[in-house]
């Protein structure tokens, strides 16, 4: 299997390079989200339209650029990396990204690499990713029924997920499963997804949907409000508050008749800006500062105009120094236009 050369080394002072990367609200920015593809094998009804249209392929970073953008964001302190999408696994040969990026995981610079997945495809990778030193992974799952599955992911297959599932945990890898709640959709499903998850030993964290990108449906009927859902849940469960942090934005409590952690993703009702510490960054080389917001920064033409990193590192700290406090999603019952125009598969979730 071929590996991807290592990140250039240039001749630049080291400790230049080392400094943090802190943003103008003294957040420390340690965390980075790396869509590698916008393509995907579903389509979720709220993530994206049925007849999207993807970017061509010869836009996309290189899996070798993929890898020296994020050795160079770890060289400034990003400890963390999400592996997301699109549907990260389809990208073809992925998993060469991952065995190059876990000399990060060996070196003990990066604590955590990790990929958000549909699951489609992940019985055939689980093992692999164990083996490169991935020891978690959040798996996105609406619904157990296959029907509803079907509905709301237009062409996934709930059996091959299950079956994705089964694999993960096999191999070892922590599983936490994300569910969007859908009004109307999936609300009388969260009880029986929380019993399900925490009966297999995993964490189930419930996101509210957001207006990233044009869809076919009205956002203001997909919407459900978490702390409505988190109140019907206190009717029947006892959720304790607890201090559990994963560096994402869930607040989490435990559940003490499963004994299982739920958290809850809640960007519309509570403003989760505050703590932020990721920035993300798409399959083209955009850097968003922010999930909510439109500006960016484009780090592929200084991947490209040099085999330095300098241009690099100097296009990262300008765009660091203008991460946007944070954002200002709400949805609203006849409001046309989303919040943000990219959808939740180009910046990755
Ligand atoms: N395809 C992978 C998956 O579904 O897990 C990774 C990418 S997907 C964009 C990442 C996460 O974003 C998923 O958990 C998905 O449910 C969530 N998501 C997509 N569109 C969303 C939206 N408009 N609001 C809230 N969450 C969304
Ligand atoms: Fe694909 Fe994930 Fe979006 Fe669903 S949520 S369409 S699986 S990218």
């Amino acid at each position: 299997m071929p590996t991807l050369p290592q990140a250039s080394s240039e001749p630049w002072p080291i400790a230049a390079k080392a400094a943090p990367l802190v943003d103008p609200f003294g957040r420390e920015i340690n965390y980075v989200r790396v869509s590698v593809t916008d393509r995907c094998d579903m389509r979720c009804v709220y993530c994206m339209s049925e007849d999207m249209n993807f970017l061509p392929k010869r836009d996309l970073l290189s899996l070798e650029e993929l890898d020296r953008l994020c050795s160079a964001f770890i060289l400034r302190g990003v400890h963390k990396l999400r592996i997301t999408g699109g549907e990260p696994l389809v990208r073809r040969n992925i998993m060469s990204l991952f065995r190059a990026l876990s000399r990060h995981l060996e070196s003990g610079a990066l604590s955590d690499l990790t990929l958000t997945t549909n699951g489609s495809q992940l019985a055939d990778h689980a093992a692999e990713l164990a083996a490169v030193g991935v020891r978690r992974l959040n798996l996105s799952l609406d619904t157990l029924d296959p029907a509803k599955f079907r509905a709301i992911t237009r062409w996934g297959d709930h059996a091959r997920v299950m079956a994705g599932v089964d694999a993960a945990q096999k191999a070892g890898v922590s599983v936490k499963i994300n569910m969007v709640a859908l009004q109307g959709v999936n609300d009388q499903e969260i009880a029986p997804m929380l019993e399900w998850a925490h009966g297999r030993g995993m964490d189930l964290t419930l996101i509210e949907v957001m207006p990233l990108g044009k869809i076919e449906a009205e956002r203001a009927d997909q919407f459900l409000p978490l702390s409505l859902v988190e109140a019907r849940l206190k009717e029947r469960y006892t959720l304790d508050e607890i201090d559990y942090r994963t560096g994402g934005p869930a607040r989490y409590v435990r559940v003490a008749e499963t004994g299982g952690r739920l958290g809850f993703i809640t960007p519309l009702t509570h403003n989760f800006c505050e703590g932020c510490n990721r920035v993300r960054v798409t399959c083209t080389g955009t850097l968003y500062m922010c999930l909510g917001q439109e500006d960016a920064a484009d780090l592929r033409a200084p991947l490209r105009a040099s085999t330095s990193d300098r241009l690099l590192h100097q296009e990262i700290e300008a765009a660091i120094a203008r991460k946007p406090k944070g954002h200002d999603f709400i949805i609203d019952r006849g409001q046309t236009a989303p919040a943000v125009a990219r959808h939740m598969s180009v910046t990755g979730g």
